[in-house]
C-alpha cells in the first residue's frame, strides 16, 4: 500500500476536461481526462439537493479546508476518484453553470457572473489529495474500516464497492435509475430512494432471503440478472394483487417474508380489501401495518394489530367488582377458577396476578370497553389465548 500526498493539484487542474451527465451512470472525467470522477463502485452523485452543492463553494471562497480526497492510480497517469467524487462533482457543475451562489449582497451569482478575482481565487484553490496505489482487496477494507465521505456510504453502497463488477452494474441500471418507469409503482410498497439503493437492496434482500452478501459474491460476475428481477416482480405482482388498494403503511413491511410464507394460499381480493377497509375503520387498532399480515396469515392473530387494551382505570373497577362478589360467595375472583376443582376455587387473586380479558373476543366484534371486560388469573387469560 503506497500513498503519496499531492498539494500542487488546484481546482483549475481537476476541472479541466470535466464532463457532466444528468442521467445517472455516466461516468465523469476531469484533469485533463486522466481523471475517473465516478468510478463504477462510486455512489451516485447525491448533492444535488440545493444546499451542499452550494456549501462546497462558499468554503473554497472562504479559504476553508475542502478536506482530504483521496485518488487511486489505477495506471500510471491514470486515477480515479476513491473518495471526494461529491466535492469534485459540485466544484465542476458550479464551473459550468449548474447552479448559483448567493454573494455577499444576497444575488445570486453563476461563476460566470462573479468577479474574475474571485474566479481566480477558486481556480487556484489547492486541494489536499492522497494518491494512492492499492490493490483491489485493499481498496475494500478501506471503504469498510473508513467512512470519511461527507454523505457516508450506506450497507448497500458498500456492498456494491466491494462486490463491483456487471451484476451490480445491470443491478443498478434497473433498480437504481431514476429513469425506470416501475419506479411509481414499487414505491407503493418500498420505501425508497433510488440513489440510495434502496430498490436494489430490497430486490437483493427478496431473492436471497436475506443472505444479501453471499447472492452478490456468487453472481458478482453474471451478466445477467434475471433471477433477480423476475422474483422482485413476482414479490410485487402478488402483493398488488392481493390487495388492491394501496394504503401508505404498506410501504417498507417485509414483503419478501410475507410472500415467502403466504404465496401459496388462495385470497379473494375483494374480501380482502373489504377487510383492510373495515379493520382501517376500527378505532381499536392501534398498529395498521399489522392489518396485511394478520389478513394473511387469516385473521387470527390480533397480536400483530395491538389491539387497544383496558386502560387502568376499568381493570381496577372491574377487579374490585368481581372480588367483592366473589368475597362474598367464598368463592374464587376469577370466574374460570371457580369452575375448577382444586384449591385455586377459591382463591382471591391480587391484581397483579390478573389480566383484563375481552368477554366477547375483539375479532368477534366485541368492544373494548367496561361491559365487556372481565378479569381473568393470568393462567387462565393465557389459556383463553389472545381473541
Ligand atoms: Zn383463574
Amino acid at each position: 500500500m503506497k500513498t503519496t500526498l499531492k498539494t500542487n493539484i488546484t481546482v483549475r487542474d481537476i476541472c479541466d476536461g470535466f464532463t457532466y451527465n444528468e442521467l445517472e451512470g455516466k461516468w465523469l472525467f476531469g484533469l485533463s481526462g486522466t481523471l475517473t470522477i465516478q468510478p463504477e463502485y462510486q455512489r451516485s452523485y447525491i448533492y444535488a439537493d440545493g444546499k451542499r452543492d452550494v456549501a462546497v463553494i462558499a468554503s473554497i471562497l472562504k479559504g476553508y479546508p475542502l478536506g482530504l480526497i483521496y485518488f487511486n492510480t489505477v495506471s500510471p497517469g491514470q486515477y480515479e476518484v476513491l473518495d471526494g467524487q461529491q466535492r469534485i462533482t459540485s466544484i465542476g457543475r458550479y464551473m459550468t453553470g449548474k447552479f448559483a451562489v448567493k454573494d455577499e449582497n444576497g444575488m445570486e451569482q453563476y461563476f460566470s457572473g462573479i468577479a474574475s478575482d474571485k474566479q481566480a481565487k477558486i481556480l487556484e484553490t489547492n486541494l489536499l489529495i492522497y494518491e494512492c496505489e492499492w490493490t483491489e482487496s485493499e481498496i475494500k477494507e478501506w471503504f469498510k474500516t473508513i467512512n470519511i465521505a461527507w454523505v457516508p456510504l450506506n450497507e448497500q453502497e458498500l456492498l456494491n464497492a466491494v462486490f463491483s463488477g456487471p451484476f451490480v452494474t445491470l443491478g443498478k441500471s434497473e433498480f437504481s435509475n431514476t429513469q425506470n418507469s416501475n419506479i411509481q409503482k414499487w414505491g407503493a410498497y418500498i420505501s425508497w430512494s433510488a440513489l440510495r439503493q434502496d430498490f436494489l437492496a430490497c430486490a437483493l434482500d427478496w431473492v436471497s432471503h436475506g443472505s444479501i452478501s453471499d447472492y452478490m459474491a456468487r453472481h458478482r460476475t453474471d451478466t445477467n440478472i434475471t433471477e433477480l428481477k423476475t422474483y422482485f416482480s413476482t414479490v410485487i405482482d402478488w402483493v398488488s394483487g392481493v390487495f388492491v388498494d394501496v394504503e401508505k403503511e404498506m410501504c417498507w413491511l417485509e414483503w419478501g417474508r410475507l410472500y415467502d410464507e403466504y404465496h401459496n394460499t388462495a385470497y379473494n381480493p375483494t374480501k380482502v380489501s373489504a377487510e383492510v377497509r373495515t379493520l382501517y375503520g376500527d378505532t381499536y387498532v392501534k398498529y395498521r401495518k399489522g392489518i396485511f399480515e394478520y389478513i394473511l396469515g387469516g385473521s387470527i392473530d390480533t397480536k400483530l394489530l395491538e389491539v387497544r387494551v383496558f386502560d387502568d382505570a376499568t381493570k381496577k373497577a372491574i377487579y374490585t367488582t368481581q372480588s367483592e362478589t366473589a368475597k362474598a360467595k367464598s368463592e374464587s375472583n376469577c370466574p374460570h377458577c371457580t369452575m375448577g376443582h382444586d384449591a385455586n376455587k377459591s382463591k382471591i387473586w391480587v391484581l397483579a396476578d390478573m389480566d383484563a380479558d375481552h368477554v366477547s373476543a375483539w375479532s368477534k366484534g366485541g368492544i373494548t370497553d367496561m361491559s365487556n371486560c372481565q378479569m381473568l388469573c393470568k393462567t387462565h387469560n393465557r389459556a383463553k389465548g389472545n381473541r
